[in-house]
């Protein structure tokens, strides 16, 4: 970290804030796919739509069980950073030619990389790379992280953003909250875009137990209700109720454990969370999306198509390092530059690259839903 003064009218994670804002990574994510491909429709969440989402839920409980309500809205607004155009496709294929290219790479994995966003890609600030932000905004930022490249971050860092994989350790509240508020979200939203859609029936979701009961409590508060504002208000209940549940749990079990500091807070072992009842709910949620929604014929057609993509451009610039950006090659060496470079790219760029590679129309994916 770069030793710099305090901002006059902020704190450190107030200003956190504001540079994952106007960072140029934030603005890409306006074009990056969370479920549908960004040419799918104009309604649809994006990484940029879902980030400020879980921004608003993690903010909403910070409030009310007194954490950092500035850092939640800083790890939720950058805890997408690192992905790559396409979604989970374009992540799995990038991860297999990373290792391919590079065995001893360690693969490609989102969390990490948006760590490598703010802390080395971005290069907006003259004495240092990335955005020099804080320990506990970079903490939190990174969700998940393999043990190899943990041990990798200790050797730079020692003691740092790695050593809880290590050390089998919590995050902060904070960065609890946000995990917790970024799996609401967007089992809450994906519904609605499965619904939007086409690709999923108002009726399928009525097997799911969690959403029978919001519906049925909508039409008891409102009996003439049908069609999307039926939908809208059993998703607004659903949505509203895991995070009070969440309030509930978690101010319930910070009352009990009381941790002195956050560092106790880190030890105590998940401290943030939902009842048992919510949770299974929250695994049925996600089974019942991956099974009729992630593995929809329709989603996988252009699944197969982005990872072609993603595989085709890799192999390119690999082939031919001249098809990089001069700056960029110029900038950093090794196959790392390229995952670097495609990570970052938004779908429609990483479409009009290919493009210009491989000629129009070849990337395969369809229109629209
Ligand atoms: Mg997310």
């Amino acid at each position: 970290m770069y030793a710099e003064l305090p901002a006059p009218t902020r704190d450190d994670y107030q200003r956190d804030r504001d540079r994952i804002v106007h960072s140029t990574a934030f603005r890409r994510l306006v074009y990056k796919t969370q479920v549908f491909l960004n040419h799918e429709g104009d309604l649809f969440r994006t990484r940029m739509t879902h980030s400020l989402e879980v921004a608003q839920l993690a903010r909403s409980v910070a409030r009310v069980t007194g954490l950092n309500e500035d850092l939640c809205e800083a790890v939720a607004l950058a805890h997408d950073l690192g992905h790559t155009p396409f979604g989970h496709a374009g992540q799995d294929a990038l991860d297999e030619c990373a290792r391919e290219g590079d065995p001893a790479s360690g693969g490609f994995e989102h969390n990490y990389q948006s760590l490598r966003v703010v802390d080395v890609l971005e290069e907006r600030y003259p004495a240092f790379d990335g955005l020099n932000l804080t320990f506990e905004a970079r903490e939190g930022i990174l969700k998940h992280c393999s043990l190899r490249h943990a041990h990798e971050l200790e050797l730079r860092e020692p003691g740092g953003v790695g050593r809880r994989f290590i050390d089998h350790t919590q995050p902060s509240l904070e960065a609890q909250v946000c995990n917790l508020t970024d799996e609401i979200a967007y089992n809450t939203h994906d519904i609605d875009d499965g619904v939007r859609s086409g690709l999923l029936a108002y009726d399928q979701l009525l097997a799911l137990p969690m959403f029978l009961r919001f519906h049925r409590e909508s039409l008891v508060a409102f009996p003439a209700l049908v069609g999307r504002r039926l939908l809208f208000e059993t998703l607004r209940r659903l949505l509203s109720a895991q995070v009070y549940d969440l309030i509930d749990t978690s101010s319930r079990r910070l009352a009990e454990h009381a941790p002195a500091d956050a560092d106790e807070a880190r030890r105590s072992g998940p401290l943030v969370g939902t009842s048992a009842d919510m949770a299974q709910g929250a695994v049925d949620l996600k089974r019942f999306l991956r099974a009729h929604l992630y593995r929809h014929a329709r989603v996988v057609e252009n699944t197969e198509a982005a990872r072609r993509v993603v595989r085709d451009l890799y192999c390119a610039y690999a082939g031919d390092p001249h098809q990089l950006p001069a700056q960029y090659a110029a900038r950093r060496s090794g196959r790392q530059v390229i995952v670097d470079y495609i990570a970052g790219m938004t779908d429609r760029f990483a479409l009009r690259e290919h493009a210009r590679l491989f000629g129009a129309g070849r990337a395969g994916l369809s229109q629209a839903i």
